[in-house]
């Protein structure tokens, strides 16, 4: 009889212990079919800490969960975005989902392969010194650059697909381009270009491609003159290369006020606008939120309740 007892406690200390390490919880993440350089967005309907992306045994992205509010009737819920970086290879991986009771729900997902052009630019030497010449100030700007990149915030101030930054079409790189620099030196350098450039004369208006508040607006060494707008919880625009900023920080604007114009300064081989998108930090393809809402509050809400 006391065997029988102490048999049923060990049982129950196991059931719980399971219980905590995969929670019984709702959730969803669109899109359903994900490649490198696709925003996800993760939807639960319990509280919620962070999503991590493992993949290939290692953290290749986290961003914290954020609460949207009720409206029209439709009960709040708890969301996070996130992106499976551009430089992420295509397999299997987890969405780690961390609940605030501590509870871990791991979920596979299969990344699809996705092709990325590759190109090669010459520097000339004055662009070469832009990026290889130790300055503390490029130090500082980098810190700042990354402190705003790195916060989350509440505020959901966009949740609709994002406009285009500019009228013209033609676009001189695309996201996710693997890129070689070569040096004047013969030295050669790799990286990805995370943005996307779109070719236009000098002084053509720069729009907003979503409403937001203004988290800089100043001149940077290699990016040149650079905006970022924050639009919703650990997404931001950035917009690099202006001739003109025609807002300041702190600022709250709509989707599409002129925020500044096409130049050529910093890092920059001529004329362009250099557009691109981060989520915590992470490269994301802009085209991806341009389809697509950045938070499709009624889509994630039906598919968590069904
Ligand atoms: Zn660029």
């Amino acid at each position: 009889m006391k065997r029988a007892f102490i048999f049923l406690c060990v049982g129950f200390f196991i059931v719980n212990f399971s219980a905590a390490q995969s929670s019984n919880i709702r959730f969803t993440i669109i899109p359903d079919i994900l490649r490198p350089g696709d925003p996800v967005t993760v939807a639960v309907d319990s509280p919620a800490k962070n999503v991590t992306l493992l993949s290939g045994g290692k953290q290749r992205a986290k961003s914290a969960f954020f609460i949207v509010p009720a409206e029209d009737q439709k009960p709040a819920f708890m969301a996070a975005i996130i992106t499976i970086p551009s430089l992420v290879d295509p397999g299997p991986a987890t969405l780690r989902i961390e609940l605030e009771s501590g509870a871990i729900r791991d979920v596979s997902i299969s990344i699809e392969p996705r092709e990325f052009r590759s190109e090669t630019i010459r520097l000339s030497p004055a662009m070469s010194a832009i990026v290889s010449d130790p300055d503390p100030q490029k130090t500082d700007e980098a810190k700042l650059l990354w402190s705003i990149l790195g916060y989350s915030g509440n505020e959901i101030y966009h949740s609709g697909p994002f406009a285009m930054p500019i009228t013209s079409t033609r676009r001189t790189s695309i996201f996710g381009t693997r890129r070689v620099y070569q040096y004047p030196d013969g030295k050669r350098t790799t990286s990805v270009h995370e943005g996307v450039d779109f070719g236009a004369p000098a002084g053509t208006p720069v729009f907003s491609c979503g409403a937001g508040k203004v988290a800089l607006a100043r001149p940077r060494i290699v990016t040149g003159n650079t905006i970022i707008i924050e639009h919703a919880p650990a997404v931001y625009a950035l917009y690099y290369h202006l001739e003109r900023i025609d807002v300041k920080e702190g600022d709250l604007i709509e989707t599409g006020t002129q925020i500044g114009a096409v130049g050529s300064t910093g890092f920059s081989t001529g004329p362009h606008l250099h557009w691109e998108i981060r989520v915590s930090g992470e490269n994301t393809d802009p085209d991806e939120f341009a389809k697509r809402p950045v938070l499709d509050k009624d889509l994630l809400l039906s598919r968590i309740n069904k």
